[in-house]
């Protein structure tokens, strides 16, 4: 490729609307343009970063014996009817319809499709197991598309699907994929961590996300530095904190005016935060009233109420009028009081606490004196860990002070067991002709995430320094004045050998400035810049200057080659 024929508008300013680096350097090296929120194409030099990351995946993909499929993005509402996520998605989906008015979601994710693909043609164990792939277009209708390709409304995911014939098998799917996933983002040339997740929506069994680490990153994690214990915010087990036995003395009632928050109370109290117990209140999608009470010190997870409720979708902050209906009074709650039919989960530390302050369930009243233990009625409520981790919390497996740190999340994997092929019916027959649900399990990555992520790792003022193997050229040949015929033509043959060799090289044949070409070579961040002066051809040396480092070699004519392949193993 010619710089001259190379469509890469870059800009002159970082776009006003860019919070993240690679965002900004995303626009400003001309790799992608917005078409809407959260909806870009992808320019030359972009798609060439893309379908890198893509050859990549496909190439670990098949070594596990995953075979490429293609699967239509318009996906009819009967299929996810049948599993009964068509009314739990939610406004993710982007949903629409045809002329006859049938209802077609754009794919978020692939579980339905690909069941009932498999289910109307796999009948016996011995087409397992079965791991198939595609890398594709997804569509969701995210509440607040943001940072680029980082989180997009569509996007581009390589998903695949593991089908076994039985939880055995599924686990040897899984390992294969967790070892496939760890090689690519290897290869990608990223620092990440693969830490256990929680399964969210999509249910099952376990989880791990690989997360790139990055300051800026949306997800936070929490690890363990003495046992390599890691795993994402929401999912971070903890230990109960016990407190230390006191005698309990009797409830009582005492007058908290306008103390309507955790601090407020503890103020006015003059007692140790610990010493509080905090509640919020959620209402599920069908209105239902979820109350959850951790100690005021800590936070809620929203993610491990979800899952201690049952039936529990999504949460919202409650209204005051269904708080009261319960029987509760907004900032002033307790468990005590509270209607029945009210779902409360209670953080097991809470359990532990004696004669601590709580609500009363009256505007400006707090009990004080309370043991949950002994004033909160077992009978009526969700005793486990809902709280959130934070740093210092002891680590589940060994007890030392977990630490957090950010990161974002380019894959995830998990175990689905039968959910979706219990939901919708697939079924073959085992080796005594026994008719059993498929378990599954599906692995998703995200391209475009795994191209920011890698920006967002690798960059300094000066733009991009993409690791070798996703730039979307290895080598840049810039001859410092291309009106020069004879710089001209050194470089031409500079850059024709370097293609010969394999060698993924561009040439800057523009004729601009040198100061300008140079910039934008350190902008879009190739690996290695060789730059032909009328020094180095007087000399007949090469001049090897790398972006990530700065450092400059001067080679030989006759070894150059064989130098520039070995310095791109370590870029
Ligand atoms: P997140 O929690 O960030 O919303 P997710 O857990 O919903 O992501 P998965 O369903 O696990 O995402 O999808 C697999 C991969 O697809 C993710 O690990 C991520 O790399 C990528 N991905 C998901 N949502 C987006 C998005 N909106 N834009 C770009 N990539 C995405
Ligand atoms: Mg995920």
């Amino acid at each position: 490729m010619r710089a001259t024929q190379l469509y890469a508008p870059t800009l002159r300013e970082f776009p006003a609307e860019a919070e993240l680096i690679s965002h900004k350097l995303m626009m400003k090296a001309g790799l992608i343009r917005k078409a809407a929120g959260g909806i870009y194409s992808y320019l030359p030099l972009g798609w060439r970063t893309i379908r890198k990351i893509e050859k990549i995946i496909r190439e670990e993909m098949d070594a596990e014996g995953g075979q490429e499929i293609m699967m239509p993005i318009t996906q009819p509402a009967e299929l996810w009817k049948e599993s009964g996520r068509w009314a739990v998605y939610g406004p993710e989906m982007m949903k629409l319809e045809d002329r006859h008015g049938r209802e077609f979601a754009l794919g978020p994710t692939h579980e339905e499709m690909i069941t009932s693909l498999i289910r109307s043609e796999v009948k016996s164990y011995k087409q397992l197991p079965l791991m198939l792939y595609q890398i594709q277009n997804k569509y969701r209708d995210e509440i607040r598309p943001r940072f680029g390709l980082m989180r997009s409304r569509e996007f581009i995911m390589k998903d695949l699907y593991s089908f076994d014939k039985d939880i055995d098998g599924m686990n040897v799917s899984y390992d294969k994929m967790y070892n496939a996933y760890s090689r690519i983002f290897t290869r990608c040339g990223l620092k990440f961590r693969p830490v256990e997740a929680d399964n969210g929506a999509i249910g099952g069994g376990h989880s791990h996300e690989f997360t790139v680490l990055a300051p800026n990153g949306e997800s936070s994690i929490a690890y363990c530095e003495s046992c390599n214990y890691a795993a994402s915010d929401e999912k971070a087990e903890l230990k109960v904190i016990t407190a230390e036995a006191e005698e309990m003395k009797p409830l009582e009632k005492v007058s908290t005016p306008n103390c309507h928050t955790i601090e407020m109370v503890k103020d006015y109290l003059q007692v140790p935060i610990e010493k509080t117990i905090k509640a919020v209140a959620f209402q599920d999608d069908d209105g239902r009233l979820i109350l959850a009470f951790v100690r005021g010190d800590h936070e809620v997870n929203e993610i491990k109420i979800l899952n201690a409720v049952e039936g529990a979708l999504h949460l919202h902050m409650a209204e005051d009028s269904a708080i009261s209906a319960a029987g509760g009074c907004a900032g002033f709650m307790s468990p005590i009081g509270i209607k029945d039919d009210t779902a409360i989960v209670v953080d097991s530390t809470v359990m532990e606490m004696y004669n601590a302050v709580a609500g009363a369930n009256e505007v400006d009243v707090h009990y004080i004196n309370v043991t949950p233990k002994r004033d909160f009625d077992a009978k009526k409520i969700i005793v486990t860990d809902i709280r959130m981790v934070k740093e210092g919390d002891p680590c589940p497996h060994c007890g030392k002070a977990l630490k957090m740190t950010r990161g974002i999340e380019v894959g995830q994997v998990f175990t689905l067991g039968n959910k979706y092929s219990k939901a919708l019916n697939a079924t073959f027959l085992d080796e005594n002709g026994k008719e059993k649900y498929f378990e599954m399990g599906c692995y998703g990555i995200g391209v475009g995430r795994t191209a920011a992520a890698a920006i967002e790792q690798n960059n300094d003022e000066h733009g991009i320094i993409w690791p070798r193997a996703i730039a979307p050229f290895e080598v840049v040949v810039v001859p410092v004045n291309a009106k020069n015929a004879a710089q001209l033509e050194y470089s031409e043959k500079i850059y024709e050998e370097l293609k010969a060799a394999g060698i993924d090289t561009i040439l800057d044949d523009r004729k601009d400035r040198a100061g300008v070409k140079f910039n934008d070579c350190d902008l879009i961040g190739y690996p290695i810049r060789i730059t032909i002066s009328p020094k180095t051809i007087d000399e007949n040396t090469i001049e090897v200057k790398i972006r990530k480092t700065g450092e400059v070699y001067t080679f030989n004519r006759d070894e150059y080659k064989d130098k520039v392949c070995e310095l791109l193993k370590d870029l």
